[in-house]
């Protein structure tokens, strides 16, 4: 009989008021984890509620003590990390290191905005009116719905809760179906700190089911998601109803883009680091190279002998594979599809191309793809996987307007030794953040946000939290 989660409501763990049980699967090895309830609307009703009920009373207290709370959980995650680790790697497929660099930078996360509570800040502005001040100050918006992806699920939770809470809001969350095991831990770590109960909710369930409910109820003032385009459409059509606040952190396309002056060892080096992380699951990682004709062979040669040299496997069973499986079948059959009518349209396989055959698990080769079409699917759309396509250009202008010809814009890359050239790539890539001459992973005192279909609004940083806050202008006559 696998563990089966409860929801946290109010300060405590309770059955769920679900029709259905949906269960979770190792994506290693197929073997059944835990499951968790498509919890109904009627319940999310009662956790929105509890979130409700104890807002007021919570932005009451004054930040630095909101901020105490973030502390304690921080300080209970870093004292259980091997066990959270391993609920990471057996859910979701990373491989260890990257799991307890997950966990540890959860906690340093929740320390880095517990430090925000003295950092809130309003403005003076002048009157053209005598005796009159007129000033802005921050309130909480009050309830969040935070809704989660499966990519780096427990990172995720801290990245919605612990701004929110900071800001004086209290906050349910929907973890991913796929990745639950993880959630409940953080729920039953937070439950044994002295958070208040209602200030943090969890409900679990499908997306159509759960999600849809949390996203429909008018008590809920933000909803922050973080997932695919698709879905970050269906909420926005949602909050549309109730005119619902919305932060959407979607997908991404990042292209790199190597000049024929970069270091092309630092280039492959980063590329495909940035390519085989968490098997090439990450919204913000190198999806599309962009490489000068000049130097092509070189580092088409290079690139394909890095990737190749990646080994893969189930991270429980290996801890020295540099990556695990994909999430799910549906998720390699993605990425075989594309990779797949990539080749039939032309591109040449360099290396890889494949379903990996472990006897079980999701596997896809690494894979590098030269000869890919600016207009081709693979340039174009979000692969998710260890693959890298890549596309001759003969100058920087071609590498920039190519790079902007895309839906997406969350992150990009440019490997350049000529700072000129990297400040006008800067300049005119019409993207939420741009790497220079390194991999692409955001700070958390960053601001990581998308344009185009890669979101609205953004996270991390002074700006980040902001948008956990209502501005309120205040006209005093004195
Ligand atoms: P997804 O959109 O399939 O699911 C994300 C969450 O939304 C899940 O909890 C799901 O249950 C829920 N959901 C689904 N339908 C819903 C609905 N109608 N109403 C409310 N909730 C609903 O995404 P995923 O497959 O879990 O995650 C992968 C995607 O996330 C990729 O596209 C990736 O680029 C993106 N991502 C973006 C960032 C970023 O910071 N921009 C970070 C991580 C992942």
């Amino acid at each position: 009989m696998v563990t089966r989660h409860q929801n946290f409501i109010e300060g405590r763990f309770i059955e769920s008021k679900g029709s259905d049980f949906i269960p979770v699967l190792n994506p290693a090895t197929g073997d059944a984890l835990s499951e968790i309830p498509d919890t109904d609307a009627a319940q999310v009703g009662e956790a929105v509620q509890a979130a409700k009920n104890a807002q007021r009373a919570w932005e009451k207290r004054p930040a630095i003590e909101r901020a105490g709370y973030l502390r304690q959980i921080a300080a209970r995650l870093r004292e259980n990390v091997p066990e959270l680790a391993k609920a990471i790697v057996e859910e979701q497929g990373k491989v260890m290191g990257l799991a307890e660099v997950e966990v540890n930078f959860t906690a340093d996360y929740l320390d880095y905005m517990a430090e925000w509570a003295r950092r809130i800040e309003g403005e003076i502005v002048t009157s053209d009116r005598p005796g009159e001040t007129i000033f802005l100050f921050r309130q909480a918006i009050g309830v969040v719905g935070g809704i989660l992806p499966w990519n780096f699920p427990f990172f995720l939770i801290a990245r919605k809760l612990a701004p929110a809470l900071v800001t004086g809001n209290t906050i349910v969350l929907k973890p991913s179906e796929e990745t639950p095991n993880n959630a409940a831990l953080f729920m039953k770590l937070l439950a044994e700190t002295d958070m208040p109960a209602g200030v943090v909710n969890m409900v679990f369930g499908r997306g159509a089911t759960t999600g849809a409910a949390l996203c429909e109820d008018p008590a809920v003032g933000l909803l922050s998601f973080t997932g695919s385009v698709g879905t970050g459409s269906r909420i926005m059509a949602a909050a549309a109803k109730n005119i619902t606040k919305v932060n959407l952190e979607l997908g991404g396309k990042a292209p790199a883009i190597v000049m024929d002056d970069a270091d092309i060892d630092l280039a492959v080096n980063a590329i495909t680091a940035s390519r085989i992380i968490n098997s090439g699951q990450v919204c913000n990682c190198a999806e599309r190279v962009y490489v000068h004709a000049g130097i092509e062979d070189e580092f088409v040669s290079k690139l394909s002998k890095k990737m190749a040299e990646s080994r893969y496997g189930d991270p429980m069973a290996d801890r020295t594979v540099d990556y695990g499986p994909m999430i799910n079948k549906a998720g390699l059959d993605k990425v075989a599809g594309m990779v797949d009518r990539a080749k039939a349209s032309g591109a040449t396989i360099v290396t890889g191309g494949s379903v990996a055959d472990l006897g079980k698990g999701n596997y896809y080769e690494p894979t590098v793809l030269t000869g890919c079409s600016q207009d081709s699917e693979i340039m174009q759309s979000e692969v998710f996987g260890p693959v890298i396509p890549v596309n001759t250009v003969t100058s920087l202008d071609e590498a920039i307007e190519r790079a902007n010809d895309s839906d997406y814009g969350l992150t990009s890359s440019i490997y350049t030794r000529d700072i000129g050239n990297a400040m006008r790539a800067c300049s005119e890539i019409k993207f939420g953040e741009t790497y220079i001459n390194r991999e692409n992973f955001e700070a958390m005192q960053g601001y990581h946000a998308g344009v185009r279909k890669s979101g609205i609004g953004g996270a991390d940083g002074k700006h980040g939290l902001y948008e956990y806050t209502q501005t309120h202008m205040v006209y005093l006559q004195n």
